[in-house]
């Protein structure tokens, strides 16, 4: 016998019709609860692929579409921004103070800081590029190993700077400068008046080794025209 068959039929079809609302409700509530989740999940998903998109792009855009032969593209200072340091040689009035500074500190040990050059216009960078290239008779891709094109110095910003050891002028833009007090002194003290080596060796930008050549990135300024070259260093 069926234990249903005791209920009045009346009270049995309410309690079958509460029964089904109810499961109805249930499977309702199960399916909405499944869809959010699903929502969820495809958006996560989706906010996954975005950022990977994201990503991609930026390295792209490193790699591919700004860097040209290994140089990263770099504008040029304004008149206003640039400041004589000695004759002939410009460069930015933010690392004027800093520069200054630590060559007076490196004399305090007998050591020499040479300012070889600094500020470079696009157009004599352009000289120096093509007119080498000439000379030496190499390709472009020769050549920025060890130069960069026009529009892609460092120079250009008035940020970069090339230092040789007055003592030993014949390490000037050598990589035996590296064997000078100068350099040592650099490696040592550098940080301190916030310059860095642009092109250590094996450096990641695929530049050949310019132990001579320094950037300056004491302010935010100054940081954020090396923002794309900072990244290949920390993330390539
Ligand atoms: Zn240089």
């Amino acid at each position: 016998m069926n234990y249903q068959d005791d209920i009045p039929l009346a009270k049995r079809i309410r309690s079958i019709k509460t029964l089904t609302t109810k499961s109805f409700l249930r499977l309702g509530l199960l399916f909405v609860g499944l869809g959010i989740s699903m929502t969820f999940l495809a958006e996560k998903s989706l906010l996954r692929q975005t950022k990977s998109l994201d990503d991609s792009m930026n390295s792209t855009e490193i790699s591919q579409d700004k860097s040209l032969l290994g140089h990263l593209p770099y504008p040029e200072a304004s008149k206003n921004e640039l400041i004589l340091f000695s004759p002939g040689i410009y460069i930015h009035r933010e690392i004027y103070e800093n520069f200054k500074e630590m060559q007076f500190m490196a004399a305090q040990r007998g050591v020499s800081l040479q300012l070889l050059s600094g500020f470079r216009s696009i157009d004599l960078q352009r000289d120096i590029f093509y007119e080498n290239k000439s000379i030496r008779n190499q390709t472009a891709v020769e050549r920025s190993m060890v130069s960069a094109p026009p529009g892609y110095s460092e120079h250009s910003t008035g940020y970069a700077i090339d230092i040789g050891d007055a003592n030993y002028p014949d390490t000037h833009f050598e990589v035996e400068f590296e064997q000078t007090p100068a350099f040592k002194w650099m490696r040592r003290y550098a940080p301190k008046y916030h310059f860095v080596l642009s092109f250590p060796p094996n450096n990641k930008q695929g530049v050949n080794y310019e132990p001579w050549h320094w950037r300056f990135e004491g302010t935010v300024n100054a940081l954020r025209k090396f923002e794309a070259a900072n990244k290949i260093t920390k993330f390539k």
